[in-house]
């Protein structure tokens, strides 16, 4: 029996043998809940099987919402018009090539993820991130929201810096940078040990946080990934708007800052947020790198005077 009202009495009483009749039931006896709290319950309750509904929930949430997410990409780069807001205007990504990129990502979600996907509800539950409902409240899933942006961020710089190490980039990274040019679909196209290291930012970083506050919810891990996955296709896309998010919030990398990364193949190592990569001087980019320049010139003829 389901979790999601930690009350088997309940949920006996509730459980229908459709859907509908389960969501009817949750309105009548639950009226309180809101409209995706009501469909949480109904779900969780008319499959029965938590481990099943979770794991088929992230696996169809996964490949929803990632291909829902390049679907206006695609069909915006098969319209001229936006071309002026194509960052690398003359790199249009052929049919064929998106083509290719799509069975590519879609195999090794089937491969790759599907695993780690079938085997989160157990883990979920031995960590105590929960099910039930009601959710809890906007402030604290937007607080939680935020953090995991901030240290998925994090993870993602460093490891990403060591993926473009000699044999790591050789053998591991060099598959996500086929294309100089990228395109939406190319977000999660690469290596499955890149996947899985890169991967640990979105889903580890959450459960560092549970196993130290022993408190979230499984529905702000839905909207978290989500989010995450946005961010990631939207990186991807190749086009900056005059009305992207990075030009409102200055910090916010967007798809200038990680085409930069896939043009130059250097520089630029972090996903959501500009300030690693500009702490640490490894913005990308001709100016950056101009800076740069200047300063080992400085530096090295610092290091003459010092030994004349
Ligand atoms: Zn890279
Ligand atoms: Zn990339």
């Amino acid at each position: 029996m389901s979790q999601v009202f930690g009350n088997t009495t309940l949920s006996n009483l509730i459980r229908d043998t459709t859907y509908s009749a389960t969501l009817q039931n949750v309105k009548e006896f639950q009226p309180q809940l809101g409209f995706m709290e009501t469909h949480w319950a109904a779900y969780y309750l008319f499959m029965n099987n938590d481990k099943l509904a979770t794991g088929l929930m992230f696996f169809l949430l996964h490949e929803f919402m990632y291909f829902f997410r390049c679907l206006p990409w695609f069909i915006i780069d098969q319209i001229p018009y936006f071309r002026r807001w194509k960052i690398q205007p003359t790199k249009i990504p052929s049919v064929k090539e998106q083509w290719h990129c799509f069975k590519s990502v879609l195999l090794s979600h089937f491969l790759v993820e599907a695993i780690p996907i079938w085997t989160f509800h157990p883990m979920c539950e031995k960590l105590g991130i929960s099910v039930q409902v009601p959710f809890p409240s906007i402030s604290r899933q937007t607080f939680e929201i935020c953090l995991f942006f901030v240290l998925e961020d994090m993870w993602h710089y460093w490891a990403h810096r060591l993926f473009h190490y000699g044999v790591f980039y050789k053998y591991i990274h060099k598959q996500h940078h086929r294309y100089a040019a990228p395109f939406g679909l190319a977000a999660e196209y690469a290596h499955p040990m890149e996947t899985m290291t890169l991967g640990f930012g979105t889903v580890g970083m959450p459960i560092l946080y549970v196993m130290y506050t022993g408190n979230l919810h499984l529905f702000t891990l839905c909207l978290w990934i989500t989010l995450r996955l946005f961010q990631a296709v939207d990186a991807h896309s190749g086009y900056h708007f005059p009305w992207s998010l990075c030009n409102f919030m200055p910090f916010w990398a967007g798809a200038e800052h990680h085409d930069l990364h896939h043009h130059f193949f250097i520089g630029n190592y972090a996903s959501s947020f500009r300030w690693w990569d500009f702490c640490l001087d490894t913005e990308a980019g001709p100016d950056a790198k101009l800076s740069r320049e200047e300063k080992m010139k400085s530096v090295a003829a610092k290091n003459i005077k010092k030994k004349n």
